[in-house]
């Protein structure tokens, strides 16, 4: 099994999300989980792979090569894709892995997590999407979630395709026992 991590290039303010990240990277690769990230080795993203790596496991990166400077491309990786434009890299990225963890992270972080549930609301696939919600950083964003089915633009049942979870081995536990449940999105 691989899962993707979405994650922020940068660290954000407090400890416990380089903390958290890294403790999710060595439960992955504990469990004998692949990683499927976006290949930098700044912010968490770098610190999600360079634990992965450290407890054996396998990282698989994909960065597109306008962004290999920026994000400056983790060179120690068990392969590093360098693709062509952003979509490419997010195709792969879905393509590799079994399903979907955002930890902490801006609006890249959001924009990737945002694409693959709503492709799963579509149906286009059936692999579980998640939140690792540390610290309570989502908390708003799950508020405004809720928001978003009590005015009646989002179905609650689409809603608890996102899993939510404090606590990695939890997430990763959830996320193995996963059954894709079947809901239309057009009635
Ligand atoms: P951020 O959460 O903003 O720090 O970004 C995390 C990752 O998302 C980085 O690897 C960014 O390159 C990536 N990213 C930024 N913008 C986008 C976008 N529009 N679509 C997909 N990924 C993005």
């Amino acid at each position: 099994m691989r899962l993707c991590i979405f994650s922020g290039s940068s660290s954000g303010v407090k400890d416990s999300y380089s903390l958290a990240s890294k403790t999710l990277g060595r439960e992955l690769a504990k469990n004998g989980i692949g990683v499927v990230y976006g290949g930098a080795s700044v912010g968490l993203m770098g610190a999600v792979a360079d634990a992965a790596l450290h407890e054996g496991g396998e990282v698989i990166g994909v960065i597109p090569q306008s962004l290999f400077d920026k994000e400056v491309g983790h060179l120690g990786l068990s392969q590093l894709h360098v693709v062509q434009s952003m979509h490419e890299r997010k195709a792969m990225m879905a393509e590799l892995s079994d399903g979907f963890i955002a930890l902490p992270g801006g609006i890249g972080t959001f924009e990737e997590l945002f694409e693959v549930w709503t492709w799963a609301q579509l149906g286009y696939h059936p692999k579980p999407c998640s939140i690792l919600n540390v610290d309570g950083y989502y908390d708003q964003l799950i508020g405004f979630l809720d928001h978003t089915v009590r005015q009646g633009f989002l179905k609650q049942s689409h809603r608890d395709l996102l899993i939510v979870e404090q606590d990695a081995s939890k997430l990763i536990e959830r996320i193995k026992s996963y059954h894709p449940p079947l809901v239309p999105k057009w009635n």
